[in-house]
């Protein structure tokens, strides 16, 4: 080992600075990740340890800046899994303010997918280059039905009930909040006009603090003859203030990813996500190793050169030469080592999760490809886990599924409040059994999930790849990220290194030392020798 490592306090401190291999003699412990997958086994997650590094900083310092794939970053390396009990906008959007992505499924008809796209880039913004605009001759009527529909009230007034109209006045929810029984007032009525404007140059950190000066809740923006052209609104400075590290694009939307298949008709699907705004598309195949998923990722990055295109999923270097050869930007890992996953026992196809994660991050690196570790991911120290053999993101279902923000009802079952949970290759989710919001539209021809998982539209028999069941109660994901968070910052700590890319070069070059684990020595690991406890994590 070359430098000095802080051994019972005797000299000054460095990481785990061995460049590589085991060089460093008696004080060098564990081996390489790169040697701990020599012998070609197959390794999960419970089957190693990482040995701890040396502290010099605090927790708070880590930062987990992630690449979901070549050309977008997040700020934390999660991201929800497109599944029908998993993501839909309510999930997509508390991950992107958390500072990960949702993926939106799509096991639901074209149209429902892209307005849950819609949903998420509306749900807040810089400008709003795109307000719901009325006239003067529009009723009281009509912003209510405006509220309804989308949520807000805040409607400026042009005199031909356009964008690009002359701006005459805005109506806001304390101008109607008293007309239920008015239902036919006009709207030159009520709206107010001793407007704050912005002219059409303003920068976003100069209009809000106009904005802010005003004490107004919204400032339209106009041209020089008094064109509406964009509005910006209080509540999303104060959505930024309380999620300072939300996953956002240039002009502060949210940003978000949807999952397609590869048929001809997800061509069509795409058409409405791009229309939508979608920023990341996924390929969503358990065998993503296909001439569909090939021709798939030429036609996308014909039409679409500039949406990135996260394809998979795969296990292995050769799957991964294929679709990265293609043009993929990012790759899911991933086969069967999911929880509510039966592949490997009904087609006995499949690696292990932490084997496949190495492998295929360690051949994707070389051509900056990020990869996401997909399934399997049942803790914090999971992730962590994961990050630390190569994955730049790690995609969950189990994890996030329960909570508040996840599609579908809260049940009681034996006095416990569960949701439910099934895997997207369960026949329950092939057949689009139930009548959730997701589920309930489109039904016909064959569903997403079908298609997810048979490429024959031949095939007589549909063979379950997963199981259908249930998930306790989790609360809101927005508590439940920040521990995530919170974990990985630690383990981090722990491991010595301050970023997310750090312990990427850590893996790579040997400093970063794991040890297989026994049985005895995983169970060690656990809670043990307790007549019974309370499990609390945060
Ligand atoms: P960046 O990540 O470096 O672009 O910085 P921020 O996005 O945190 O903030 C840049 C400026 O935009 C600051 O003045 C913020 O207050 C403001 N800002 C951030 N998000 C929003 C938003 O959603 N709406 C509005 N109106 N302003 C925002
Ligand atoms: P309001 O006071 O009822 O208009 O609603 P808020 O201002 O509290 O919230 C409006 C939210 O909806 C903000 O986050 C906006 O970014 C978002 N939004 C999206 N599209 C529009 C739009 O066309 N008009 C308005 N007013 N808000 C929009
Ligand atoms: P979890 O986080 O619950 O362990 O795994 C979620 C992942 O399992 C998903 O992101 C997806 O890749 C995979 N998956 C979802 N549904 C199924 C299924 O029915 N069968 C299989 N083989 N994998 C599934």
């Amino acid at each position: 080992m070359n430098g000095t490592c802080k051994m019972n306090g005797e000299s000054e401190g460095c990481n785990n600075s061995s460049s590589s291999g085991d060089s460093g003699g008696d004080l060098v412990d564990g081996v390489s990740c790169a040697d701990m997958f020599r012998n070609k086994e197959g390794l999960t997650y419970n089957d190693f340890i990482i040995l701890p590094g040396y502290i010099d900083f605090i927790p708070n310092e880590v930062t987990l800046h992630a690449k979901l794939t070549r050309n977008i970053g997040l700020n934390c390396p999660l991201v929800s899994s497109p599944m029908d009990t998993v993501t839909e906008s309510e999930m997509a959007i508390a991950m992107s303010l958390s500072g990960g992505i949702g993926i939106i499924h799509h096991n639901c008809t074209p149209e429902f997918q892209a307005q849950e796209v819609l949903k998420v880039k509306k749900y807040k913004h810089g400008f709003i280059r795109d307000p719901v605009v009325l006239s003067p001759s529009h009723t009281v009527r009509d912003v209510f039905a405006i509220k309804k529909q989308y949520g807000f009230s805040g409607t400026p007034i042009t005199e031909n009930g356009k964008l690009g109209g002359k701006l005459m006045g805005i109506v806001t929810s304390r101008d109607i909040d008293f007309f239920e029984g008015r239902m036919n007032v006009t709207l030159d009525e009520v709206m107010s006009t001793d407007l704050v404007t912005a002219g059409a140059n303003v920068k976003l950190a100069e209009a809000n603090h106009i904005m802010e000066k005003s004490k107004k809740g919204k400032l339209p923006i106009v041209n020089e003859d008094y064109e509406l052209v964009a509005l910006i609104a209080r509540t999303d400075l104060k959505k930024a203030r309380s999620f300072p590290n939300a996953s956002k694009d240039a002009n502060k939307q949210l940003i978000v990813g949807a999952a397609i298949g590869t048929r001809e008709s997800d061509r069509e699907r795409l058409e409405g996500l791009v229309a939508a705004g979608v920023d990341v598309v996924v390929l969503d195949s358990s065998q993503g190793n296909s001439s569909y998923q090939i021709e798939m990722i030429k036609f996308i990055k014909a039409k679409y050169p500039n949406l990135d295109i996260v394809a998979g999923n795969v296990v292995t270097t050769s799957q991964a030469k294929n679709l990265i050869d293609a043009g993929a930007d990012g790759l899911r890992v991933g086969m069967g080592s999911g929880s509510i996953c039966i592949t490997q026992e009904v087609m006995a196809v499949g690696r292990a999760q932490a084997t496949a994660v190495y492998n295929v991050a360690k051949y994707a690196a070389q051509f900056g490809i990020p990869i996401i570790a997909d399934g399997g991911i049942q803790s914090v120290g999971h992730i962590i886990k994961a990050l630390s053999l190569g994955a730049s993101t790690c995609m969950m279902g189990s994890m996030l599924a329960g909570t508040t923000e996840a599609p579908g009802e809260y049940f009681f079952a034996d006095g416990v409040r569960l949701k439910k949970y099934r895997g997207m290759g369960s026949l329950e989710a092939m057949e689009r059994k139930d009548a959730t919001s997701s589920t309930s539209g489109g039904k016909g021809g064959t569903s997403a999930a079908m298609n997810r998982y048979f490429h024959s539209e031949g095939d007589r028999m549909m063979v379950a790849q997963g199981v259908s069941g249930s998930i306790v109660d989790k609360g809101s994901v927005l508590r439940f990220l920040p521990y995530l968070e919170s974990g990985i910052r630690h383990g981090c700590q722990d491991m010595g290194v301050r970023s997310l890319f750090e312990l990427r070069d850590f893996t790579y070059n040997g400093k970063l030392r794991f040890e297989r684990r026994t049985t005895s020595a995983q169970l060690e690991g656990g809670v043990h020798g307790l007549y019974n406890y309370e499990k609390r994590l945060f």
